[in-house]
């Protein structure tokens, strides 16, 4: 597997998700190729695979052509992540969003078709909108506001999701669709607003946890681990999808709260805040499809995954945001 897609090109390379999934193509034998334009992506997260003999860092901004610039064309497999993730990240970012979504994605798939690559776009549990249908498979079409505080990332995501079956449809390009769903683990940035780093920072930093709106909204949240093997598993198949890449273990807000503080182990307050705007109210994947297909199913339990994230947050995020 690991020859069948040597060079392995992969925008947002430098995200919390794209580092890992860097990491891992390098632990497969591919030669890597990270793009980032550190808009979200830091650094620091890709630092230890300088001098790796298979590793490249190019820093490009997607919405920009890559006909040009310093990004290689001669791939045989582009991860296509490149795009801000967190609905504080995305709403700070609106246009850039909606701009990397549509001309990003243009750029990374023309790369993909020119080079005869296999293309694989990270969509998001997003398209779903705040959903009717639960869980969700993938046949339901979703519920989004298209003019809300979120559509920007939805919309994109939605139109760039249309954009990679055109490209299927007209150029037959090899692609797939992975829609990841909630993702957490050593490396999300303390103060990307979601809800675990949040909770964490909080916790370790002996602040009050932030519960928005009645707290009875539901996410089932994947360990990081555990999403990088969906999307390989996915990338490694002949299937278009679109498939979704989730853990299936549906926890209330409030109930993500107890459990990091139970395993922290601190007593500080939890407080109630304004809930979001169109926050979707219940969130679960259904994952029939990436079993039946791809044989792929998450195996990091929740207290397993936030043990982890907790130890590398204790270490490396808490202690930058407290020198801050
Ligand atoms: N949330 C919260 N407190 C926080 C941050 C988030 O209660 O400090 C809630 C948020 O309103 C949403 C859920 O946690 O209902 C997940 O939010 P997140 O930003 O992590 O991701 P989303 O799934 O909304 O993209």
């Amino acid at each position: 597997m690991a020859n069948r897609f040597g060079h392995a090109l992969v925008t947002g390379g430098a995200g919390f998700l794209g580092s890992q999934l860097c990491e891992r193509l390098l632990g497969n034998g591919h030669r890597v190729t990270c793009v980032d334009s550190f808009a979200t992506g830091r650094p620091d997260n890709i630092a230890h695979l300088h001098g790796h003999p298979r590793f490249e860092l190019v820093e490009h901004d997607m919405t920009r052509p890559v006909e040009g610039s310093a990004v290689p064309t001669d791939v045989d497999l582009v991860f296509h992540l490149a795009s801000a993730a967190s609905p504080k990240d995305y709403q700070r970012l609106a246009i850039d969003t909606l701009r990397v979504g549509a001309l990003g994605t243009e750029h990374a798939l023309r790369l993909a078709a020119n080079a005869g690559a296999r293309f694989l776009l990270t969509s998001t549990s997003e398209v779903y909108g705040d959903p009717l249908e639960h869980p969700q498979r993938e046949t339901y079409w979703g519920n989004v506001n298209p003019i809300g505080p979120r559509s920007v990332y939805d919309e994109a995501k939605r139109y760039a999701e249309a954009l990679t079956m055109a490209y299927l449809r007209e150029h037959g390009t090899n692609v797939a669709i992975a829609r990841v769903f909630n993702t957490y683990g050593p490396r999300m940035r303390a103060d990307d607003g979601r809800v675990i780093p949040a909770f964490i920072t909080q916790a370790l930093t002996g602040r009050p946890l932030t519960v928005a709106g009645t707290g009875e909204q539901t996410r089932s949240v994947c360990y990081v681990d555990d999403t990088v093997g969906g999307l390989l598993s996915l990338a490694y198949s002949s299937l278009h999808g679109p498939v979704n890449i989730g853990n299936p273990d549906e926890l209330s807000v409030r109930r993500i709260a107890e459990e990091i503080l139970s395993l922290t182990g601190v007593s500080v307050a939890v407080t109630t805040v304004e809930g979001a705007v169109d926050d979707p109210r219940r969130r679960c994947p259904d994952i029939t499809l990436a079993r039946a297909e791809l044989g792929w199913l998450p195996s990091v339990g929740l207290r397993e995954g936030l043990n982890r994230t907790i130890a590398w947050f204790a270490r490396n995020a808490v202690a930058d945001h407290v020198s801050a």
